[in-house]
């Protein structure tokens, strides 16, 4: 399968050695970022006429026979990779993430609802700030005070006795941060902004009341956001709730309260399939669990570079790291883009240097990446 060999090998000859077949760079962009080149090559032949039709799926009419098989694909590929339980709802929204910020307490809770969230890093820093602005947060347990360095332990947590919810978020994009096991709170429903590890190892849907993603980091085009809630949170929206952004109302009516992202739930339903053609998120994770454990390795093994993250916590999605000597980043950031290892820079609030391993990134992308900061090393260290 070539999906397959994109991702383990990536290598062609005659090309940059290492570089993804067709293009030049390696994109390490925490998001919007890399895409899968057979994905961006398969919509770029369907662009003008998809399947015979003579239209393309930007045209289509949302209500129309081609569209729907379109969006049920994308559900079926989607509930398959991660074997979703029949009592949990998928639906494709729009307004990214942060709009779940608030969309999730208008959802959940009550005004005088108690809520808890657990502060990991910059996005539950965001989620927790809109949440407030609906109901009444509980912060069980921050490790701002640390700097982020290192999730919060389980055991520290100071959990409300009648929570609507619990909030984490499972991969702190800026923060390189990733829960490694879902944290047990009882009866509470689990909820989990899953923005940028949704898809890059098998997960138990089962374990949460609901998950979002903004598809833009590891899924599809920024403005998706992927959501699945079981169906007994389902009906408590507050009456304030705008209707295309009410749960219940989006699942009564398949998501065509008003016009979908057509486009975008087309690229992610590509995504989905090749992501079983590669075998599937046992397949994808081991990949992903290799390219960062591989990056790590080279960081730790160096007193050039550094990472700060507690071992146990480092993310397998946005591995951030510093240089010793902070001097010399402008430098590396410059030879790195020059030699195709593109948009290295750390998030703009945290500084430093990350790498973005989403699924699509090839493993020579990893490769090439190590061999270059061995290279400047040597000639800068
Ligand atoms: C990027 C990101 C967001 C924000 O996503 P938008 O789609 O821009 O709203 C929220 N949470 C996490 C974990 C993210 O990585």
């Amino acid at each position: 399968m070539s999906a397959v060999r994109n991702v383990v090998a990536g290598a062609v000859p005659g090309e940059i050695p290492g570089a993804v077949p067709g293009r030049s760079v390696f994109n390490f962009a925490a998001g919007p970022a890399i895409m899968p080149r057979e994905v961006l090559e398969q919509a770029r032949d369907e662009l003008l006429d998809w399947n015979g039709t003579g239209q393309s799926v930007w045209e289509m009419p949302f209500t129309g026979p081609d569209y729907r098989s379109i969006a049920e694909a994308a559900e079926a590929d989607l509930r398959a990779l991660l074997d979703i339980p029949s009592d949990y709802h998928v639906l494709f929204l729009q307004g990214g993430a942060s709009a779940q910020f608030s969309l999730v307490p208008l959802n959940l809770a009550g005004p005088d609802d108690l809520v808890d969230y657990v502060e990991t890093g910059h996005w539950a820093h965001r989620a927790i700030g809109e949440a407030r602005r609906y109901c009444r947060v509980n912060v069980v347990a921050s490790n701002a005070a640390d700097g982020f360095r290192a999730l919060p332990p389980r055991g520290s947590w100071q959990l409300s006795k009648h929570a609507a919810y619990c909030h984490i978020t499972s991969n702190e994009t800026a923060n390189g941060l990733e829960f490694h096991s879902v944290p047990d709170v009882g009866e509470v429903p689990l909820v989990a902004d899953m923005t940028s590890n949704l898809l890059s190892h098998p997960i138990d849907i089962a374990r949460y009341g609901l998950v979002y993603a903004g598809a833009q980091k590891n899924i599809g085009p920024a403005g998706l956001t992927i959501l699945i809630v079981r169906d007994d949170l389902i009906g408590r929206a507050r009456p304030e709730t705008p209707t295309v952004f009410n749960y219940q109302v989006q699942v009564e009516s398949h998501g065509r309260v008003n016009t979908p992202l057509t486009y975008a739930i087309y690229l992610a339903g590509l995504v989905f399939r090749w992501l079983r053609e590669c075998g599937g998120l046992s397949a994808i994770g081991a990949v992903n669990a290799r390219k960062s454990a591989k990056l790590y390795d080279a960081i730790d093994q160096s007193a050039f570079y550094e990472c700060l993250v507690a071992r146990s916590d480092r993310s397998r999605m946005n591995v951030c790291f510093e240089l010793a000597d902070p001097d010399l980043q402008t430098d590396f950031l410059e030879q790195a883009a020059g030699q195709g290892l593109m948009n290295l820079k750390g998030h703009s609030a945290i500084g430093g240097l990350r790498a973005s391993l989403y699924n699509a990134m090839p493993e020579a992308g990893v490769d090439a990446l190590i061999a270059f900061m061995e290279d400047f090393e040597r000639r800068r260290g």
